[in-house]
């Protein structure tokens, strides 16, 4: 399904070739749906180079392996894969750095900087195959572990980002992570495996199957913030303020009270987007009450970790794709990722 120009989705035919020696060519299994997908479809993102297959979610099936892949992965033929999104140089100081080659220079991104005018032509996921060019890092299924939980590696591994790198938590801290979308439901099985306890999650009361999932992953309280007010139900289901707070929704009040929610020299991770409204912010308040406030990008080096979370099968990740399109559907799939139906967590294509 190519993007040929923004907002245009057409179905197009390639020929499949045999993988160039550097790659290793896959038949691709499922694809997620990323909110990053609609920003990508509607031209909001300037790194994305069109005409373009979008789709950096995914797992597959290994079908040809290159000649020099060979040596450089270990892989068989039949192995069920997924690739990080970043495809980064390998060689410059933020590719030595560890959990920074999001910040490498010639980064690639499948499904959004590798346009499909020139061959390999299949680099994203929201293709039958994915060629997986040279530098890709890549991830192995375990023989359990679904599909659908394989193709949130990435996702996993921002939730992993969040607690441990910009997080910096560990077990018996206490945890407020705002907003029950898939990144906060990730952060949360991340937090839980980490023994982070208690644990709350603020949302919307239209928020049900998000919770419900939530509950099965093992948060210890929920808080409707349109029904109750946070900063007043969570220091009373706490007996005092959380050490940190994640907030992934971006909403500029909702940065705001976690700022004014966390305990005094405790931590704000804050990464969710706003889409360029501005959030007020006393700073003084930050300096008298010794906050960290920490933003970032997502996953870099985080996903090994996640690998082995999703690959333990302790948490129930492929549920959070709950609603499945054929790829000739992906134009609705977004329209639905950006507008969410009732009960929607989040999307996926899935192949044959
Ligand atoms: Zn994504
Ligand atoms: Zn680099």
């Amino acid at each position: 399904m190519v993007l040929v120009e923004p907002g245009r989705l057409e179905l197009q035919e390639f020929d499949v070739q045999p993988p160039a020696p550097e790659e290793i060519l896959i038949k691709t299994r499922i694809t997620s749906i990323c909110s990053t997908d609609i920003k990508v479809f509607h031209g909001q993102v300037s790194s994305a180079h069109y005409p373009l297959i979008m789709g950096h979610e995914f797992t597959g099936e290994v079908v040809e392996i290159g000649s020099q892949a060979v040596k450089k992965y270990s892989i068989a033929v039949g192995d069920r894969v997924t690739p990080e999104p970043y495809i980064p140089c390998g060689h410059c100081a933020w590719c030595r750095t560890d959990y920074h080659y999001h910040n490498c220079a010639t980064v690639g991104l499948y499904g959004i900087s590798l346009a499909c005018n020139q061959p390999p032509h299949l680099l994203g996921g929201y293709s039958e195959y994915v060629y997986l060019i040279a530098g890709t890092i890549l991830h192995k299924l375990a023989p359990a572990t679904p599909d659908l939980a394989g193709s949130l590696s990435s996702v996993v591994g921002n939730g992993v980002r969040w607690v441990k790198t910009l997080g910096q938590m560990s077990f018996g801290q206490s945890l407020v992570i705002s907003g029950a979308g898939s990144q906060g439901l990730c952060a949360l099985a991340a937090a839980r495996e980490a023994g982070v306890s208690p644990i709350v999650m603020l949302g919307l009361s239209s928020d049900q199957a998000r919770f419900a999932l939530a509950k099965e992953i093992g948060v210890d309280h929920i808080v409707e913030v349109d029904r109750q007010d946070p900063l007043q139900s969570v220091p009373d289901l706490l007996s005092g303020a959380p050490d940190v707070v994640i907030e992934t929704s971006g909403v500029p009040i909702a940065i705001q009270t976690a700022i004014k929610m966390v305990r005094r020299s405790g931590r704000v991770v804050s990464i969710g987007l706003s889409g360029g409204k501005l959030t007020p912010i006393v700073f003084d308040d930050l300096v008298w009450r010794d906050i960290t406030l920490v933003c970032g990008k997502g996953q870099a080096g985080n996903v090994v970790d996640a690998m082995h979370l999703i690959n333990s099968g302790k948490y129930p990740f492929d549920k959070i794709n709950n609603f499945q399109y054929q790829l000739p559907q992906l134009g609705r799939a977004l329209a639905e990722t950006e507008k969410p139906p009732p009960g929607f967590i989040k999307g996926a294509v899935v192949f044959g």
